[in-house]
């Protein structure tokens, strides 16, 4: 076992790195799967994932994790679409909101960082396209 392979996962290749973004396709083809069965549909062609910048996610590795969890089922070769939400935070001493720059809450008006995000640890199916 090296560093960071947490076994589950891990294909025994050695090339462990997608671990988390492994489990979270799980839980996204899931949901997926379960709103095509409600739905009636036969196949998935298109999957759009709402992932905050702040959410810690590798794109790359998302791709990747897509194929490997949507073989084999009614979403093999579907398409993964990523929707990136920018991280926004609440400056208190000038009551307003921005947009957070390279994931850091720092207010750029007054610099102080704040502890308030309002969005950017989004990771959630945004929509399917179903046939
Ligand atoms: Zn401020």
């Amino acid at each position: 076992m090296g560093s960071g392979c947490s076994g589950s996962g891990c294909m025994g290749s050695g090339r462990c790195r997608p671990v988390h973004e492994l489990s979270l396709m799980d839980r996204v083809r899931e949901l997926a799967l379960a709103q095509a069965g409600a739905h009636g549909a036969s196949r998935i062609t298109a999957i759009t994932l709402r992932i905050g910048s702040l959410a810690g996610v590798d794109p790359e590795a998302l791709q990747f994790a897509h194929e490997v969890v949507m073989a084999k089922t009614i979403a093999a070769g579907s398409l993964l679409h990523l929707e990136v939400v920018l991280a926004r935070c609440f400056c208190a001493p000038c009551r307003a909101p921005f947009t957070a720059m390279d994931g850091v809450c720092v207010c750029p008006r007054c610099g102080t960082i704040s502890a308030e995000l309002l969005q950017g640890r989004e990771l959630e199916l945004a929509s399917l396209e179903l046939v």
